[in-house]
């Protein structure tokens, strides 16, 4: 896979940490060179790779304390994190004008993926109940109004193509004006009130004057709402010198990676947020229309931290509790003693050890955990605290006396629901059972996190 060999050579740095009880800043050191390495061989640009390692050594050297963690761990969420931070945090999605059509142009080089992306993007769209009109203004490509056809059939989209006569060009519609064609599709998608229009535009092999131009005089013609940069993450170190140029000739608004399914290096992906500002909205991962998804930053680093090995994540679950809490809880549980103070206690050390989804994204191959976690939402915690700081001390030592009136007053107290209460107190008691399986020497549950 595209991030085979980086992650690769990731979880083989994080392994040699995982021994060490603490890291010396020559510890540190030494991962980060390790670290520095292996996205420069993963073709990451130097000037992003520089700035990700200064951050990653400042964080692991600094007293960013976080006890649920043993130092390699917490090296790792220090560089989950800051993955997350270069492939641009948060998810941005694709913006809809308030009049439609929402105008989306492509642009990219030649066989970046655009056209594929233009049939991608169609059939997504109408999933969601759109009616996208395609537009061919790649006029330079011989067959890439044909290809557009095709792809805009397989989408169920409609296409808006010169035809003879109304470009002025002839029987040879790659002499047709471009700018042209993209006003007249705007203005039948108008007519037809289709509320997506998505306009394909020509690529060179390499960056070209000429191809800019055009590109760039489309954009003005059009006003699009975005304009989407398509870059093949197989590209490598080129990445840099084509982002550069389509931002100061055309500029976009975002950018879709392609081919993240092949087995390049891909440093393009890691770079591109980094050198251009400009957020990533897609990753094309296949030649079928279905081969598609918005792109998730956190996701796309979990995939890369892959740390691979199970037995690995059992024994991270197993110290992402602070050891010792977890140790007085297990022994209280022996003599019976696991209140609903100390659940609280638990939940809240589950969010001082940082987001959980972040935590959990260390863990990959976690699978069905992961699942769950993806429907984790951390309110919930709070949730679980209002209502169990409005008990009195006497329901939180001992939950069984909570009969319906006591449930009511703490629903009102609390500002919840006597669901929501019933609900907690269901699962306080699963998390007593699962503490007494920790008692017994068992693989803990993280208690909270509802039925598994
Ligand atoms: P354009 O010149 O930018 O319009 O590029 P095309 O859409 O014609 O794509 C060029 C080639 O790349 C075609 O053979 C596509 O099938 C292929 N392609 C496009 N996107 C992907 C992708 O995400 N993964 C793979 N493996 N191939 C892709």
């Amino acid at each position: 896979a595209t991030f085979g060999n980086l992650s690769a050579r990731l979880t083989d740095t994080f392994k040699n940490l995982r021994a060490k009880g603490k890291l010396s800043a020559a510890d540190v050191d030494g991962t980060v060179r390790e670290i520095r390495r292996a996205l420069l061989e993963a073709d990451v640009a130097l000037e992003v790779v520089k700035e990700f390692t200064a951050k990653v050594r400042e964080r692991a050297l600094g007293d960013e304390v976080n006890r649920a963690l043993n130092p390699a761990q917490q090296v790792v969420q220090i560089v989950n994190e800051e993955l997350v931070g270069i492939l641009g945090g948060e998810q941005r999605r694709l913006r809809f004008a308030k009049n439609p059509p929402t105008v989306i142009m492509l642009a990219g080089l030649q066989g970046a993926g655009k056209t594929t992306l233009a049939g991608k993007l169609a059939k997504w769209l109408r999933d969601q109940g759109h009616t996208p009109l395609l537009v061919a203004c790649d006029l330079q490509r011989p067959n890439a109004v044909t290809q557009l056809k095709v792809v805009g059939e397989q989408a169920g989209a409609a296409v808006f193509a010169p035809h003879p006569g109304n470009t002025g060009a002839g029987e040879d519609a790659t002499s047709g004006d471009p700018v042209r064609v993209a006003k007249d599709g705007i203005a039948e998608a108008r007519a037809k009130q289709h509320d997506f229009v998505i306009v394909d535009t020509a690529g060179r092999l390499g960056v070209d004057a000429e191809l800019m131009r055009q590109a760039g005089d489309i954009r003005r013609a059009i006003d699009p709402d975005e304009v989407l940069f398509v870059i093949d993450a197989m590209i490598g170190q080129d990445a840099v010198a084509t982002a550069r140029a389509f931002q100061e000739s055309v500029d976009f608004t975002g950018v879709v990676l392609t081919k993240l399914d092949g087995d390049a290096r891909g440093g393009a992906a890691l770079s591109i947020r980094s050198l251009t500002g400009r957020p990533i909205l897609f990753a094309s991962t296949g030649e079928g229309l279905g081969d598609f998804e918005p792109f998730h930053p956190d996701r796309m680093a979990s995939r890369i931290l892959d740390l691979g090995d199970i037995l690995t994540l059992i024994e991270q679950a197993q110290h992402a509790f602070d050891e010792e809490e977890a140790r007085k809880a297990a022994e209280k549980l022996a003599s019976d003693q696991f209140t609903l103070d100390d659940f609280l206690k638990q939940m809240q050390q589950l969010r001082g050890a940082g987001s959980i989804k972040k935590m959990m994204g260390m863990l990959p191959g976690m699978g069905k955990m992961k699942d769950q976690l993806e429907n984790f939402d951390e309110r919930e915690i709070v949730h679980t605290e209002a209502i169990i700081q409005s008990m009195t001390p006497a329901e939180r030592g001992n939950p069984k006396i909570l009969n319906g009136s006591r449930r009511l007053r703490i629903a009102k107290g609390s500002g919840m629901t006597v669901t929501d209460v019933n609900s907690l107190v269901s699962r306080f008691e699963q998390a007593a059972k699962m503490m007494k399986t920790v008692a017994r020497g068992g693989v803990p549950q993280i208690p909270g996190m509802g039925p598994v």
